[in-house]
């Protein structure tokens, strides 16, 4: 089983006078270790979500968002989502 976390990976796209950086979102490309609620992630998911970083459809919350997060912990001592807060991992995927 793969984590279900769309990720948002980096990208450039190029018009003729530059280059863009730009992302793209994709699924993560590791192993599930653990299930939370009804979805499955990696480690690093896992722990992303319990900061409040993924959306309750796996989802991660787009860079510029995270970044804010980590930057002003204060201000978002849940971070943006708050549905994994009560959950618990599952540390085996079936
Ligand atoms: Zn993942």
């Amino acid at each position: 089983m793969k984590c279900q976390a769309q990720v948002w990976r980096q990208g450039l796209s190029y018009n003729l006078r530059r280059v863009i950086r730009s992302f793209n979102q994709g699924p993560c490309s590791r192993r599930a270790v653990a299930t939370l609620g009804t979805l499955c992630f990696c480690a690093q998911h896992v722990k992303l979500a319990k900061d409040g970083l993924i959306e309750a459809d796996g989802q991660v919350a787009e860079p510029g968002q995270v970044a804010d997060v980590r930057r002003y912990p204060k201000k978002f001592p849940d971070g943006l989502y708050r549905w994994a807060q009560g959950l618990e991992p599952i540390w085996s995927v079936p």
